[in-house]
């Protein structure tokens, strides 16, 4: 008797993991997916709390490519360990802080882990040669396979035909005939083969499948190693870097301010961490200081805080300092004139 052979795919909740897993499965392969969450997914809580993003779908996209595969899926928290990654990519950092082909390199060596713990065979991923000019070229492909160590058992079915065979071919655990020979960075092959699957409602295709590849979210995080002297986060850090209005008056403090009503309905779970700053006299949004604020500081923090609230046009406005721990007291402010907020103060 055969031996079921068994793979994990790697799924970001993109179309490309859908459709690799899919190649695979239809090949009589048992495929499981695994996910890891590193705190900068786009994927996950944040998803879609502004109003601009009311017409996405309100699901994590990784379960939901499991669900339609009809496979179970591995949420893997790599948070910690995936730090060294972010700070210190090897190969380098992306147009932004996206240290794509170091990332690559460690979730392929985490799922190779994963795969002797868990007796599978192989590994699945999306990648397409030429789709990405950092992580997918011709020339990365082996240095990801090299350097994860999974070496010939990394199967990549949407690209396979244009890289030399890798054992699950050599073996027949798969038909190499079967896979596909994509490249470039054309998307019609995939949404020709999506269609053929019958796959109409996939996530749309976008520039990346974390927040590293967004130039303001990178600028926000060069901003905080800048303030701390030192590449270091926690992941209460990079979650509120997704979140709100960031203003830097000072190196020592900042200012996050809700642009809407989810904004302020998140940031709401951070008011027992945070000294957190709201107006009483008019509406408006919530804030939070991230840093030690003296009294001047907060007193200038109000006045921004003001000067987004429904008394923006005010001369006077009363905006409540709950700190932490349960004090409150209250600063009567002016509102700042938007002319007179520095524009280096808007990260
Ligand atoms: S976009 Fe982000 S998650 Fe995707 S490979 Fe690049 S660094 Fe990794």
């Amino acid at each position: 008797m055969t031996k079921q052979r068994k793979a994990i795919a790697l799924i970001s909740g993109g179309l490309d993991s859908l459709l690799a897993a899919k190649v695979v499965q239809e090949q009589g392969v048992l495929v499981e997916g695994i996910n890891f969450f590193t705190g900068f997914c786009v994927e996950g809580h944040t998803h879609a709390i502004r109003k601009r993003d009311r017409a996405r779908p309100k699901r994590n996209n990784a379960l939901w490519v499991a669900e339609q595969l009809g496979i179970r899926l591995h949420i893997v928290d790599i948070v910690e360990e995936y730090k060294e990654v972010v700070f210190n990519p090897r190969h380098g950092y992306g147009a932004n802080l996206n240290p794509c082909l170091d990332c690559k390199i460690f979730m392929v060596k985490k799922a190779h882990e994963w795969i002797r713990e868990h007796d599978f065979d192989f590994i699945i991923t999306g990648e397409v040669v030429g789709q990405r000019p950092k992580s997918q070229r011709k020339d990365t492909m082996p240095v990801v396979a090299r350097e994860s160590g999974a070496d010939d058992l990394l199967l990549r079915p949407l690209c396979a035909r244009n890289l030399p065979p890798t054992r699950p071919e050599r073996e027949g655990w798969v038909d190499r005939e079967a896979l596909y020979d994509f490249s470039g960075r054309s998307r019609k092959p995939q949404m020709a083969l999506a269609a053929r699957f019958g796959f109409e409602d996939y996530a749309q295709p976008a520039g990346g499948c974390c927040f590293l590849t967004d130039a303001q979210y990178s600028a926000k995080l060069t901003d905080l190693w800048q303030a701390r002297g030192e590449k270091r986060y926690e992941l209460d850090d990079i979650m509120l870097l997704k979140v709100g209005r960031h203003l830097r008056p000072a190196p020592h403090f900042k200012v996050i301010i809700a642009r809407e009503e989810g904004e302020v309905n998140y940031l709401k779970g951070y008011r027992g961490q945070y000294v957190n700053l709201a107006p009483v006299s008019h509406s408006g949004p919530l804030a939070l200081i991230d840093g030690a604020a003296s009294d001047a500081d907060l007193r200038l923090a109000a006045r921004l805080v003001a000067r987004y609230s429904k008394g923006r046009a005010a001369p006077e406005v009363e905006v409540e300092v709950r700190q932490p721990g349960g004090g409150v007291h209250t600063l009567k402010v002016s509102p700042m004139p938007p002319g007179e907020i520095p524009a280096e103060w808007m990260l």
